[in-house]
């Protein structure tokens, strides 16, 4: 497995590997690797010729008074989680190597950014094109693995890969969770045990508004308020939003008639970290 740190570098050799014809699959993380990137890169792996997985905890992506400067960086073992899985490449480069001084280009998109983790965290968003988008025109994959996990992120990239007309496939992945159904985060390691013991409450509030659905419920209200009764019983978190929405628009949905996504966001109240997760209903991303 090659690690390196300089994107032309990188870009050199994936030219190569394109002349070769060989089908290139990106796998974009923060690093801190667990089950959750593991089954991307197989993903990547069962897909593609060559793997590679860039490892790069972007700044741009981190509000002010967010976790940048303690977000795991645990970078030995995640290279050999990587060359375990089969990884080929692995890219991290350092910050000044993706933003020397004197960068100044953005790419934005507009709406699906202002709704749900996009409110709660002002351009968040746009460093999440930014960085994918120099990804891609680093590394030139023909498919890029995203996890079901950030289900904005994807259908915000799904947009920006649609309205830039890039040439890349986008594979999405199902959430991979705990067994008590807590979804895989790097962030989890924040939590406090009696706060872990608490958070697998997150997705049984959602899965106990599967059921009212598959039950035939369809008004959003009647489901949301599920999520929020279930909600109610922790002590230990507080919902920040708790929505409904269209897939393609992101706009909340009165009734449920075609898929819907039911997105959540939770803060901790002791070591306050931000948990996400959501459900699909009636399809997928
Ligand atoms: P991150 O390192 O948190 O930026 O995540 C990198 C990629 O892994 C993103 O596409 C995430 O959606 C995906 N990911 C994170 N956690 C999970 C999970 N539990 N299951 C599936 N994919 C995940």
């Amino acid at each position: 497995m090659n690690i390196i740190d300089n994107p032309q570098e990188v870009q050199k050799l994936c030219t190569q590997l394109r002349r070769d014809r060989k089908k290139i699959g990106l796998v974009p993380t923060m690093g801190a690797l667990h089950e959750g990137h593991l089954a991307l890169l197989k993903r990547a792996k069962e897909t593609c010729d060559i793997t590679v997985m860039s490892i790069f905890v972007n700044p741009k992506q981190f509000g002010k008074n967010e976790d940048l400067n303690r977000y795991p960086r645990p970078f030995e073992k995640d290279c050999q989680l990587a060359k375990e899985q089969g990884c080929d490449i692995v890219f991290a480069p350092i910050p000044e190597f993706m933003y020397p001084s004197n960068f100044m280009t953005h790419v934005a998109v507009d709406k699906l950014t202002s709704v749900l983790e996009g409110a709660q965290r002002p351009g968040h968003f746009t460093g999440v094109t930014t960085i994918v988008l120099k990804l891609f025109n680093i590394v030139m994959p023909d498919s890029a693995v995203f996890g079901q996990k950030d289900a904005q992120q994807v259908l915000v990239l799904k947009r920006m890969v649609m309205d830039l007309n890039l040439p890349v496939q986008l594979d999405i992945v199902p959430t991979q969770r705990e067994k008590d159904g807590l979804a895989i985060s790097s962030r989890n390691s924040y939590l406090t045990p009696s706060e872990r013991a608490e958070v697998p409450l997150i997705y049984a509030g959602l899965i106990k508004a599967r059921d009212a659905w598959k039950k035939g419920d369809r008004k959003s209200s009647t489901l949301i308020d599920c999520i929020r009764t279930k909600y109610n019983n922790a002590s230990l978190f507080t919902p920040e939003y708790v929505s409904i929405v269209d897939t393609n628009s992101l706009l909340p949905l009165e009734t449920i008639s075609d898929t819907a996504l039911i997105a959540t966001a939770c803060k901790t109240a002791e070591s306050q970290t931000r948990l996400i997760d959501n459900i699909v209903l009636n399809g997928s991303l």
